[in-house]
């Protein structure tokens, strides 16, 4: 993969939860190319093992661990198996997270909802719950069990994924919106408290990506975009989605101790200026 400028990893261990996933999977293999041993954990193991496999192949670090963000016993059970295998944790992406149909409306707006759709009203709690759980504990929970190996040795940092919808909420996903607004405010509440202990905290809120989960909602069968993705270009000044690829340079800055030592506290859109502007 090519990187997005030379930045040296070499030795450090990276922990990145959801990395069997698309982002968090791209990040993970960045890493590992750039000299980092990667803790590569997910709760879908084969989705792991293939990234390993796949660093394996190029002389990279990267091992898979089976591991489920809301399960203290399974993150600490894992966090021991890493001490042993590539030492104590130097960094760690927050990377699983993500909505849940459950938590969504059919609709943009109540007036518009038809007969058989599911509104506002319809939505689930075990759903909505489902999907504050998975964003904030899913962050907290690893933050916890990880964040101590580096507050023992006085230097680290933690980096969360928030979203677009942190800063405005989207329509249709109150409770994705709500628990990633939840992310960033975590993500400064951390910088604060681990201010003294030479850990650093920030978040980088990603924009709109294209992936193979979201293509039939962003586009049509002849490829021009559909309703919803109309609105989503007109709101990007750069009048464009965001690569996955794009979120590396972010993501490298505000984990290099060198380049980013006094940054901590912040979250780095990275949207093509989607949330700078108010669509006028
Ligand atoms: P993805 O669905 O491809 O990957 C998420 C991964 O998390 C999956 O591999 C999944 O198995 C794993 N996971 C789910 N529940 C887990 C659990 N309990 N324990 C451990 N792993 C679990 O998603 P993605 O698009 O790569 O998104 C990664 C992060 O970026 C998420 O936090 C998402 O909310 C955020 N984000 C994504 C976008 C986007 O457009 N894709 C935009 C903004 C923010």
């Amino acid at each position: 993969m090519e990187l997005p400028y030379k930045v040296d990893f070499t030795g450090k261990v990276v922990v990145v939860t959801g990395a069997g996933g698309v982002l968090c999977g791209d990040m993970a293999r960045a890493f590992a190319q750039a000299g980092a041993k990667v803790a590569a954990l997910d709760i879908n193991l084969p989705a792991v093992e293939e990234l390993a496999a796949e660093c394996r192949e190029l002389n990279e670090t990267c091992l898979a661990y089976k591991a489920d963000v809301l399960s203290k016993e399974s993150l600490e059970d894992v966090h021991q198996r890493i001490l042993k295998d590539l030492g104590p944790c130097d960094l760690l992406i927050n990377g699983a997270g993500g909505n849940n149909p459950r938590a969504t409306t059919d609709n943009e707006y109540q007036h518009e909802a038809k007969e058989g759709q599911k509104t506002f009203f319809d939505l689930e709690p075990e759903g909505v719950d489902f999907v504050f759980k998975l964003n904030f504990q899913g962050t907290l929970l690893p933050t916890q069990v990880f964040a101590g190996d580096m507050a023992e040795r006085k230097r680290g940092c933690i980096l969360n994924i928030s979203s677009m919808n942190a800063y405005v909420p989207l329509t249709k996903i109150p409770a994705y919106s709500g628990a990633k607004a939840a992310v960033s405010n975590f993500t400064q509440w951390l910088a604060v408290h681990f201010a003294g202990t030479g850990i650093r905290c920030n978040a980088i809120a990603p924009g709109f990506l294209v992936s193979d989960q979201n293509r039939a909602l962003l586009f049509n069968e002849d490829g021009s975009p559909t309703t919803r993705s109309g609105k989503i270009l007109t709101g990007t000044p750069m009048g464009r989605f965001v690569d996955s690829s794009e979120l590396l340079g972010g993501v490298f800055f505000l984990c290099d101790d060198r380049a980013a030592s006094a940054i901590t506290g912040v979250v780095l859109p990275i949207d093509g200026g989607f949330a700078a502007y108010s669509g006028v």
